[in-house]
């Protein structure tokens, strides 16, 4: 549900500013003030906040736009003036959005955000050129381009822009891709009323805002997904745990062996794995949900199930893990499927690996108050499953 809301909330907030730009003609002065203050007090927002998480695409960006914003706020009753920054403007802000989207998060202060620095500098810079080169013309030479009109090739590199960002998000569940999606339809409806200030400022301040919600859900992700996996964090097993009825189970999955993996197959190898296990886990798990616990453990939290049900859910789970040969990725791996499946951890030529699991599970019921004590339980159990040969799950 929450995940549901992050993707839909900036497209809320770009129909908001719509809403609130339809309202505007009919609004005092005082709002209007507002409306001209709210891009500063947003872009600050967002400019400190993206170097608190040293994230250098939004923190240009938000420069980016914050200097865009200036520029058309200082210049919107010069015609000429305006018409030029807007030409380079719709230029500008597609394709800063698709490099940056693309571009590699490596701070603000390391030589790529150094790199970064220095082209969005040469552009307003350029947009500094203009404003001053296109101010000395008179206002009757440009009399009959009051309006703005985006040109065709704009409109082609927004909608390009836009279609590569969305397909991005689709094929690879890019959260940023998004975002960008968003700032930039944003940024088209800024550009297309570049005439209008108050139209600026709200559909400016809707960019600061989305840009404000994706740092809000990158920090949110940090602390309760695990960055490997995937899954739920510890963090988040520890919140959930404050919120439990009395009718849950949990289990404690422990992978089989995993050293012996890491030892191997090298340390790569055994991420690998880690990621296969949680994809298996929340593939399998229906609506209970996933936690990376510690290292290669992982904790399921079954809600509203009977026990029998929730063993029976486990145990497919440690069938599935088990029938799942793990294919080894190396730089001489045959492009086809090898004919021999080798199922067996220690033999380091092998192209495949059979991975195991063991499980230990248990109830919450009257001797076990509290949800720490269900979780000591299951670990219990899962000692005792490591004890009886493994690839196997014990009930508490
Ligand atoms: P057992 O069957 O008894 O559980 O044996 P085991 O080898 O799985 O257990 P042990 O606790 O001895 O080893 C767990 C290993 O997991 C040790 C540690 O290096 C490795 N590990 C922990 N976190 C990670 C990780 O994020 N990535 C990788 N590749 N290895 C990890
Ligand atoms: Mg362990
Ligand atoms: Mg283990």
């Amino acid at each position: 549900m929450r995940k549901i809301f992050s993707k839909i909330a900036p497209f809320i907030v770009l129909l908001t500013a719509w809403f609130i730009a339809m309202k505007s003609e009919g609004m005092g002065i005082a709002m209007r003030s507002l409306l001209d203050v709210l891009p500063y007090v947003f872009a600050l927002l967002s400019i400190v906040l993206s170097i608190w998480f040293q994230n250098s695409n939004y923190f240009f960006y938000s420069c980016f736009i914050l200097v865009a914003y200036m520029f058309m706020s200082a210049t919107s009753d010069k015609s000429p003036v305006i018409i030029e920054i807007t030409k380079n403007l719709s230029v500008f802000l597609p394709v800063n959005a698709l490099w940056l989207n693309f571009s590699q998060e490596r701070g603000i202060t390391s030589s790529y955000g150094r790199n970064k620095a220095i082209v969005i500098s040469a552009q307003m810079i350029w947009l500094l050129i203009i404003a001053i080169g296109k101010s000395k013309i008179s206002a009757s030479e440009a009399a009959d381009q009051a309006v703005i009109n985006l040109k065709v090739p704009a409109i082609a590199l927004f909608i390009l822009c836009i279609f590569v960002l969305f397909m991005d998000y689709l094929l690879r569940s890019r959260y940023s891709s998004l975002i960008y999606v968003a700032i930039l339809c944003t940024s088209f409806i800024t550009l297309h009323f570049a005439h209008r200030p108050v139209i600026v400022a709200v559909f400016t301040t809707a960019s600061f805002v989305i840009i404000l919600m994706a740092l809000l859900e990158i920090s949110y992700s940090l602390a309760f997904y695990d960055s490997l996996t995937g899954v739920l964090s510890r963090r988040a097993l520890e919140q959930e745990l404050l919120k439990l009825g009395n009718r849950y189970c949990i289990a404690i999955i422990d992978i089989d062996h995993f050293k012996h993996i890491n030892d191997n197959f090298g340390h790569d190898v055994g991420d690998e794995v880690l990621k296969m296990i949680a994809a298996v886990l929340c593939q399998e798990a229906g609506k209970s949900k996933v936690f990376r616990y510690g290292g290669e453990e992982f904790v399921v939290l079954f809600t509203g199930m009977s026990y029998n049900n929730v063993v029976n859910e486990l145990d497919k789970i440690r069938r599935t893990i088990a029938q799942r040969s793990f294919i080894l990725r190396d730089k001489n791996r045959p492009r086809e499927k090898p004919k021999t499946v080798f199922r067996n951890v220690s033999n380091s030529d092998k192209s495949s690996i059979n991975i195991t699991v063991s499980i230990g599970v248990a109830q919450k019921n009257s001797q076990l108050k509290t949800p720490y004590d269900v979780i000591k339980k299951a670990d219990e159990a899962l000692y005792k499953s490591k004890n009886s040969g493994r690839n196997c799950i014990t009930k508490a």
